[in-house]
């Protein structure tokens, strides 16, 4: 394991993160975060690295409630031809990670994708006898319909073809996967929120239970220099405008408020609690 675990638990839910590796420069997604200004944000401590750049974790979720064992992302995979070269044809122990933290494949009853991008849908499937087969065999893979909509039919993004046809198509072939709304409630204690911008469908995850909440970031934010510049919108980033919008949103409605935010590319320790710091906020650790 590239890190050791994390694990929080809230209420009858407990949530823990499995990495699957660590970027240790993120200004290839979001441009504006320099070491420079980073430096200009003085809490920002643990989620930079010893060098002074803005760390970034790709990690699967975990959320056991009663029987459940659900997955929130499935990072990038193995064997996968990606443009991102750090990203391309990975090796990494990422499966055996997973069962070493009590996890085995088939044990998962449910994955879901925040939004379908390449470093959230990898694990759906691995390669056998070079065919894709779905990594989770009892588990139905939940996909959000407008995100799922979106992907199926676009053609501006010639990158992400691949990337549904051996990480999503599979998944619906095999009649796997089911598509939901955005809000869509997948037992008492869990269910999506939208949080559209980095992608048409994007959602996040909230968890409630016995008077504790969670909340699973997804893509809106990749890393809490956001909170303090939410106009710091990603080269990722479908709609910059919408982006940015819904940082503030979501970020304004967290404010001050007893959720822990688990960052779903938030490196260090992940999670914090969102505070308003003059006109931003700020992530207290
Ligand atoms: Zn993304």
């Amino acid at each position: 394991m590239t890190e050791e675990l994390h694990r929080w638990q809230i209420g009858d839910v407990r949530i823990t993160r499995v990495q699957e590796l660590e970027a240790p420069d993120i200004r290839f997604v979001i441009p504006d975060a320099t070491v420079e200004n980073l430096a200009t944000i003085p809490w920002l401590g643990p989620f930079r690295s010893p060098n002074g750049h803005a760390l970034a974790s790709v990690h699967t979720l975990i959320l056991e409630v009663g029987e459940r064992r659900i997955v929130v992302d499935t990072c990038i995979g193995n064997d996968k031809p990606r443009p991102i070269p750090p990203w391309n044809m990975l090796k990494l122990p990422f499966l055996e990670d997973l069962e070493k933290a009590g996890f085995a494949p088939s044990s998962i009853d449910t994955v879901i994708c925040t939004h379908l991008h390449i470093d959230h849908v990898g694990w759906n499937t691995r390669l056998v006898d070079g065919r894709w087969v779905p990594t989770f065999p009892n588990a139905r893979y939940l996909f959000g319909r407008v995100e799922y909509e979106h992907w199926s039919r676009q053609t501006e993004r010639a990158d992400m073809l691949p990337v549904f046809a051996d990480s999503v198509k599979p998944l619906l072939e095999r009649g796997l996967a089911d598509l939901v709304e955005w809000d869509h409630q997948l037992c008492p204690e869990i269910r999506l929120m939208p949080s559209a911008g980095h992608t048409p469908g994007h959602a996040s995850v909230l968890i409630s239970s016995k008077g504790k909440r969670a909340m699973i970031t997804g893509d809106f934010a990749h890393h809490p220099c956001q909170m303090a510049h939410p106009e710091w919108s990603s080269t990722a980033d479908y709609d910059p405008v919408a982006s940015e919008a819904t940082r503030r949103r979501v970020f304004g409605d967290l404010a001050g408020e007893p959720v822990l935010v688990i960052g779903t590319h938030f490196a260090g320790p992940t999670a914090g609690h969102v505070v308003r710091d003059g006109n931003a906020f700020k992530l207290i650790v």
